[in-house]
Order: C-alpha cells, then structure tokens, then sequence
C-alpha cells in the first residue's frame, strides 16, 4: 500500500531491505572495520535519520524513478511533535528540512535530514538522538549508564579517552560518579541501537549485551 509522507511530495512504497552481500552485521569478521562501514552502494541510508536501512527491516521508498528516497518504517511514524525531558518547557515539532544549518543539543553534530526542533529556542534535536535510550548497560562497566543532558568539558570519556563536549549529552555512571562515556561510545557496539526508535528505552532487557550470550 503506497503511502504520502509529509516530508515528501512523491508517493512512497514499503519494501522490505535487502542487501544480498556485504552484510556482516552479525558476524563482525574484520574487526578492524567493526563500525566503520564502506560506504559503497550497498548501504542505504534512511532519508529521515541518516542512519543505514538494515537489511531485512521494514522500509519505505519513493517510487519515482531516480528519487532516492527511503525511510525506516519507524522513522515514517514519527509524530509530527514530540516532548522530551532535555527541554520540557516546550514541545518539539519534527522538521523535515531544516532551513538553517543545525547543530544537536545533544551530540554536537549536524545533520540535513528530519529533527525535532523547538524553533522559538533554536533547539534542535536528530530524531535518532531524542530515541537514545534514558540508560544503556554495557560489558565493559558493571553498573548501567544513565543519560544525562550536560556534560563537563573536563571530564573524559571512559571509553575512548576523548574529552566531552561541554553541555553536550553523556552517559554518567551514577555508581561510580566520575565514569561517563559520549553517547555514540555507550552504543558503539550495540547494533541494536536502531531499535531504540522505538521507544524510550524500556525494553534494554532485551537488547543482549554483546558476547555475553
Ligand atoms: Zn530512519
Ligand atoms: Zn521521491
Ligand atoms: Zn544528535
Ligand atoms: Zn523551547
Ligand atoms: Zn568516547
Ligand atoms: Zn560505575
């Protein structure tokens, strides 16, 4: 069944995703390149996130020919506004192209596709970044991490060493108090991260930690 996207004047397709080879997602062969995915044509990126269509996920596509739109199925659900305890003084309206270059309160980075923005307070959010997860639980630190939407430029993430960018979000380990980590490294080697579009994080249950099947 076609449907019509606001953010899209074409009609669109569902399909299911499929990338017959390079799909090394589960199995992680070349640790090397454990996330750093070639960027050939194998990939394809959901027009609303930004972030790659996993092969056998649910999918939309435009279906004019040359038009390279695609979103996650989630991300075609999204609701046009959104709240979020980051900045509860205002509703967040989801804006498909943001006529300004933006940059996320959360993690500093820009972006050209969808975001949920409060426009009166120029802050804008991804749509990928107001999904992440309130808490994340890792392998490597024994007590779960919990989001939390400043960060100190003087302290280091526990996981590559970097500092954080001031004000930006971070998970901080309240057990430990001073172990915190940048949000793409407290999910860096959660591929499950995508599900959390879903919703707000209530199911980490499920979400398995890596190698501790
Ligand atoms: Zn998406
Ligand atoms: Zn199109
Ligand atoms: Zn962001
Ligand atoms: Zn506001
Ligand atoms: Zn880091
Ligand atoms: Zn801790």
């Amino acid at each position: 069944m076609m449907i019509t996207h606001f953010s899209h004047h074409h009609p669109l397709s569902p399909y299911q995703v499929e990338l017959d080879h390079h799909d090394h997602h589960q199995k992680h062969d070349d640790q090397d390149h454990d996330h750093d995915h070639d960027h050939d044509d194998q990939i394809t990126i959901c027009s609303g996130c930004e972030l790659e269509l996993i092969s056998g996920s649910s999918a939309y596509k435009c279906n004019k020919p040359g038009c390279d739109f695609r979103l996650h199925e989630l991300c075609s659900e999204l609701p046009r506004e959104s709240r979020h305890p980051s900045h509860p003084q205002h509703p967040l309206t989801l804006l498909f192209t943001p006529h300004y270059s933006f940059t996320c309160k959360a993690c500093a980075g820009s972006g050209t596709a969808f975001i949920y923005s409060c426009t009166a307070c120029r802050f804008d959010l991804h749509v990928s970044c107001i999904a992440l997860a309130e808490s994340v639980r890792r392998v490597d630190h024994e007590h779960p991490l919990e989001l939390v939407f400043s960060s100190k430029e003087e302290e280091c993430c526990g996981i590559c060493g970097c500092s954080f960018v001031e004000g930006c979000w971070a998970y901080l380990c309240r057990g430990c108090g001073s172990y915190g980590t940048h949000l793409e490294c407290a999910t860096s080697e959660e591929e499950e991260e995508k599900e959390l579009l879903v919703g707000s994080g209530e199911n980490e249950e499920e979400r398995g930690i890596p190698g501790s099947r």
